[in-house]
């Protein structure tokens, strides 16, 4: 295994970049130093192992940087402030977004209930993030080493992180077409949750893996020479499936073994776009293909990206074989997804990216297309916004935190007070003042996402008319009158006070007014 700094040399031929990789290993090794992890290792093993994970990934300079960072803020004592004078406002940003995902686990057992409603955790993520993409790639590769060194922790926290993984990373790192992390997330996930099932399932594989070899031996041989004699330089691979992957899909087949095709599948990686559909012309030509089972996810990628041509054939003596064609380009994307676009190549462009041509997608999922179009730009060696990187859905809803981690989705240009009584009733009813990311604000300072509100509290206060005026939720207002009404304050009603209204009175009414 390559050592840090040997990779750091590779990665990063500028003296000036690999010297700012080194000053954030000395500055994580002295804020963690003294701190153990449950294996007795020093602390600052993860960081190190986590920035390599990103170097490993192609992934950019403040990528890697902030990896070696990312757990500074949320376990040493120090403020984001000394990281973002040292390493830049960048920098600092990517562990803020880190720090505050980490937050959002914070002392909770069930994913469900700390995520806000949606199906969409990369999209919840990313608001909470700040919708800068690399903070979720860097969670991934925290993830992927917790999950790693994982036989270190007790059984419970086992459990909770491997269904965390299979609930949550390994979706994600589908969504980002991250194949290789993806495919490992769920492997080590999958063990701890169900050892037995894991064992039963890898031995059965290996049994019937072991006379398939042999038979796609041949066949491999046989399209090897094929290919040789119509003059198409081709790799091929033989992928065998992952045990997790296998699991679903006996799920979905009653547990039928001989109906399942594609236990181990041939990969044909050849130069370009136009050599893909030759190649399938030939094993075409070699093998009686099953038609409805033809997939040309290069014509039509997939939503996050991937591209590839699929086929299954049935040989003369019966042998069922499932292929799999796709240029370098492709076959780099499909393994790394979004992380291999981070390392940019002239050359590396698709004929695909190079024309600049993308899948219509269907509306909601405009997000992936973002995801492309900033692909398709980091491809070309051009810069790309993060900020810009915004994800459409949810647009109207902002994500704000509690001190605990707590996270809260409300409506755009809700209040400190509409937050409190999002929170609770008593806790509103009490709200002496705000802090907001640590300092004093007014009643009427608007949230934005990723704001961690604090509620000050004071025994002697009580809800008072005029919150009506700094509350914009009719939740809050709902409660607050209540509440008015409760300490007869008839003069809420006599004064009849204009109260606000806008479409964002009511929840999930997004017909005009507020623009988003
Ligand atoms: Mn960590």
């Amino acid at each position: 295994m390559k050592t840090l700094a040997s990779l750091a040399r590779e990665k990063f031929p500028r003296e000036t970049d690999r010297g700012q990789i080194y000053a954030a290993t000395d500055f994580a090794k002295e804020k963690h130093a003294g701190q153990k992890r449950l294996s007795g290792e020093d602390y600052v093993t993860h960081p190190l192992a986590v920035a390599r994970i990103l170097l490993e990934w192609d992934m950019d300079l403040d990528s890697v940087i902030a990896g070696l960072l990312h757990d500074v803020v949320e376990d040493t004592d120090t403020p984001l402030s000394e990281i973002e004078e040292k390493f830049g406002e960048d920098v600092a940003r990517l562990v803020d977004g880190v720090t505050k995902v980490g937050m959002t686990r914070a002392g909770r057992d069930d994913i469900s209930t700390y995520l806000p409603e949606t199906k969409d955790n990369l999209a919840k993520l990313m608001i909470a993030t700040g919708s800068d993409i690399r903070v979720i790639i860097i969670k991934l590769a925290d993830r992927l080493h917790n999950l790693r060194t994982l036989e270190f922790q007790p059984r419970e926290k086992q459990l909770k992180k491997a269904r965390e993984s299979l609930e949550v990373f390994g979706p994600l790192a589908d969504r980002l077409n991250m194949g290789r992390v993806r495919t490992e997330v769920e492997e080590i996930a999958f063990r701890y949750i169900a050892p037995k099932r894991y064992n039963k399932l890898k031995r059965e594989l290996d049994f019937h893996l072991g006379s398939a070899r042999k038979k796609l031996d041949k066949i491999r041989g046989e399209v090897a020479a094929k290919l040789r004699e119509e003059k198409l330089p081709a790799e091929i691979d033989g992928r065998v499936k992952s045990v997790y992957s296998l699991h679903k899909k006996l799920e979905k087949y009653d547990g039928d073994f001989d109906r399942i095709h594609d236990l181990m599948a041939l990969r044909i990686v050849v130069d370009d776009v136009s050599t893909c559909y030759l190649v399938l012309g030939v094993i075409h030509s070699l093998y009686t293909p099953m038609i409805a089972r033809i997939k040309d996810y290069i014509a039509r990628p997939k939503n996050n990206g991937y591209q590839s041509l699929h086929t299954t054939v049935e040989t003369s003596d019966g042998q069922i074989v499932e292929f799999q064609i796709r240029t370098h380009e492709m076959h780099d994307y499909a393994e790394r997804g979004l992380a291999a676009s981070f390392h940019y190549n002239e050359n590396k462009l698709t004929e695909v990216y190079k024309s600049g041509k993308l899948a219509p997608l269907p509306a909601n999922l405009k997000w992936i297309q973002d995801l492309q179009e900033a692909v398709v730009k980091l491809r070309a060696g051009k810069k790309v916004d993060f900020n810009a990187l915004k994800i459409h859905i949810f647009s109207d809803r902002i994500f704000v935190y509690t001190p605990r981690g707590d996270i809260f989705d409300l409506p755009a240009g809700a209040l400190p007070l509409d937050f409190a009584y999002r929170v609770h009733t008593d806790l509103a009813a009490k709200a002496s003042g705000f802090k907001i990311n640590g300092k004093m604000v007014k009643f009427d300072r608007e949230l934005k996402s990723g704001d961690i509100v604090e509620v000050l509290t004071h025994n002697k206060t009580s809800p008072k008319l005029d919150w009506l005026k700094k509350i914009m939720t009719s939740h809050a207002r709902t409660k607050l009158r209540s509440q008015l009404r409760h300490q007869n304050i008839e003069t809420a009603r006599r004064e009849n006070i204009q109260k606000p209204t806008g479409p964002w009175n009511r929840r999930g009414n997004n017909s005009g007014g507020k623009k988003n």
